[in-house]
């Protein structure tokens, strides 16, 4: 199916709901017959930016490759849906510049549930002073002012943030 490609973006806390949500939200636009790719920041930094830390350069650099890679593919008419914490403002913007055909989507939940979650383990082991540079915990993130979806995770069910996610692709006419 050729349809317009549009950069589907993902930002939030660590337990958030990125990965959850963007991955439903993949199945089913996969099984409507759109192209589409997903780069979710976990496998990213095992690969396309393996070996970069945390400082804010290196967040930075992160999310720079990463918008590079998704305006490539969005010019070529690819649904891409990125989910990475992108903890800063600045070069969020930065990429929703370059990739024009770009949403973000504030997967929001507070810290506390976030931390209750602990998905991964990883807020035990940053409260305890293993893991240094933790969003949240000792490192900021910058929510968006205005993202044109944003889903409270804390009190929506799954399936309400991934319909608006999908209602709001199609209201913005990136769906047929
Ligand atoms: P992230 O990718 O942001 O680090 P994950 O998707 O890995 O976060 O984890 C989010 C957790 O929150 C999952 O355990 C998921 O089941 C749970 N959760 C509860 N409600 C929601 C919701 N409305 N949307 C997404 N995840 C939710």
């Amino acid at each position: 199916m050729e349809h317009k490609g549009v950069t589907v973006w993902f930002t939030g806390l660590s337990g958030a709901g990125k990965t959850t949500i963007s991955k439903q939200v993949a199945e089913e636009l996969r099984s409507l017959g759109y192209k589409l790719e997903v780069l979710d920041g976990d496998i990213v930094r095992t690969n396309l930016t393996k070996g970069l830390g945390f400082s804010k350069e290196d967040r930075d650099e992160n999310i720079r490759r990463i918008g590079f890679v998704s305006h490539l593919l969005t010019r070529n008419g690819v649904i891409v849906i990125v989910s990475a914490i992108s903890p800063y403002r600045n070069i969020r913007q930065e990429v929703r510049d370059r990739v024009g055909n770009f949403i973000e989507i504030y997967v929001n939940a507070p810290l506390a549930v976030c931390e209750e979650r602990d998905v991964k383990g990883l807020y035990k082991r940053a409260r305890a002073g293993e893991i240094k540079q933790f969003t949240g915990i000792d490192d900021p993130y910058e929510p968006p002012l205005n993202p044109e979806i944003e889903c409270r995770t804390d009190k929506e069910e799954l399936a309400e943030s991934v319909k608006k996610v999908l209602d709001g692709l199609k209201k913005l006419d990136y769906l047929a």
